[in-house]
């Protein structure tokens, strides 16, 4: 059980320590002599977000590697251009956790923090982890939107809301809980999805303009470097 505390630095540190799952403790550290991460990664992103971008699970090469989610691969090239022409971040790449990315109104994190071999975390590892998910929600009080990357982050996200029946996933797909957080579904932005022309970059465009709006952040902020 987790406790929801409301300091994010006092927590990422937590997350950072968790041993809760021992097949993915032995899946992250197995690239530990790599100069590798290799520990649970935790959310990133500003404070004040109001949305918060949820993928699966960390991936073993980009946040297993940096230590930062959606850093460091190809998912994380597509997703952090598309959060940039979205004034969500202050850069369009996000390549390590020294490379100056800062996010605005915007937060990104996995529902499974450590990497799942095949990136198929089972059920109960899944569920394991989303309680760090509500421990940094509770935290952010700003939240809104949650854009969720992919059928099974947007799986994750209605279990952990107690969304039943299960809404269907699509791109495009919207959702709001009990709670009053609004589910957007957006396809996930890996290589195979943009290699293929299932996501184009205006697709990534529409959900996450959408998710802004949706948030009340109004137009683009073409002050964006200034004020992150
Ligand atoms: S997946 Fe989540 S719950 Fe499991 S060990 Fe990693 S941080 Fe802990």
């Amino acid at each position: 059980m987790v406790d929801l505390d409301p300091g994010l630095d006092d927590l990422a540190a937590r997350i950072s320590r968790c041993t809760a799952c021992p097949r993915l403790v032995a899946a992250r550290e197995a690239a530990a002599g790599q100069g590798y991460w290799a520990r649970p990664v935790p959310g990133f992103g500003d404070r004040d977000a109001r949305i918060h971008v949820l993928g699966l699970a960390t991936a073993p090469h980009g946040g297993n590697r940096h230590g930062r989610a959606f850093t460091g691969n190809r998912s994380a090239d597509t997703l952090v251009a598309a959060m940039y022409r979205a004034g969500l971040a202050n850069q369009p790449t996000s390549r390590h956790p020294d490379d100056g990315l800062c996010l605005h109104r915007a937060w990104m994190a996995s529902a499974v923090r450590c990497p799942p071999p095949e990136h198929r975390p089972t059920r109960a590892e899944r569920d394991a982890c989303l309680g760090w998910l509500s421990a940094e929600v509770a935290a952010l009080r700003e939240l809104r939107v949650m854009v969720c990357l992919g059928r099974t982050a947007w799986e994750a996200a209605c279990d952990w809301a107690g969304v039943r029946p299960r809404p269907r996933f699509a791109h495009g797909a919207e959702h709001r809980t009990d709670g009053g957080l609004l589910l957007l579904g957006c396809y996930h932005p890996s290589p195979q999805n943009t290699h293929s022309g299932r996501l184009t970059p205006a697709m990534l465009d529409d959900v996450l303009l959408r998710a802004r709006d949706r948030a009340g952040l109004g137009p683009l902020d073409t002050d964006l470097e200034e004020s992150a």
